[in-house]
């Protein structure tokens, strides 16, 4: 199996050769045709895995499908449960974006907002977010959800595990009815099952 066996353009494949990647993982494998066929997904797998570029990657090819009406405006929404996560997921986006001119962002808590705030201004088509400072954006209104099609819940275990749930259920809320949904978790206990029900409904479900 190769990267463009799954779908995914020379750009994203140069991408991810020129990390040194030969093959998709397992997850990659199964995960990335589910996602470029617009279909939710619930998967569990474990850090380690390759799984951020099992939802990053597809997720970049149908930015590159899709002509965006409106680019820069939070198109793709990633939610993860701590800053260093958000972190690192946003520099794997950039390593794998940068033969696109597609952008990115982390955003959390307990720095100042204002210069976040100005990135959004200056546009952002990817967000990867920590759940209370983006609901602290979302108040102050220097975000809109109105461009958001497409939303991954990361780690959901260790999300729900820290308390994020009611902060979860406020994002989902406000996002467009029309989107795709992508969850993934170590372990799909009964809470994440639970979680799943209200925000990822009528998923394909993989495991590795
Ligand atoms: P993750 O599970 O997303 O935290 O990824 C774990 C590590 O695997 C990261 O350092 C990635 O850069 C690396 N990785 C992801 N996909 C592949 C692949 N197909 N081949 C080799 N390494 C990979």
């Amino acid at each position: 199996m190769t990267f463009s066996s799954l779908g995914l353009s020379d750009p994203i494949v140069q991408a991810v050769t020129e990390q040194g990647y030969e093959a998709p993982t397992p997850i990659q494998e199964k995960a990335i045709p589910v996602v470029l066929k617009g279909k939710n997904l619930i998967a569990a797998a474990q850090t380690g895995t390759g799984k951020t570029a099992s939802f990053v990657l597809p997720i970049l090819q149908k930015l590159i499908d899709a002509p965006l009406v409106r680019p820069k405006r939070v198109h793709a929404m990633i939610l993860t449960p701590t800053r260093e996560l958000a972190i690192q997921v946003e520099a794997n986006i950039q390593l794998y974006a940068k033969h696109l001119s597609i952008t990115s962002m982390a955003m959390y808590g307990g720095i100042d907002a204002e210069p976040q705030k100005q990135r959004l201004i200056e546009g952002v088509d990817i967000l990867v977010a920590t759940p209370g400072r983006l609901l602290d954006m979302y108040t102050s209104r220097s975000i809109h959800f109105d461009e958001t099609s497409t939303l991954v819940i990361d780690e959901a275990d260790r999300m729900l595990d820290m308390g994020f749930i009611s902060d979860i259920n406020k994002i989902v809320e406000k996002l467009p009815l029309e989107r795709q949904n992508l969850l993934f978790s170590a372990t799909l206990s009964k809470q994440v099952r639970f979680l799943a029900r209200t925000a990822v409904t009528d998923a394909v479900e993989i495991s590795i």
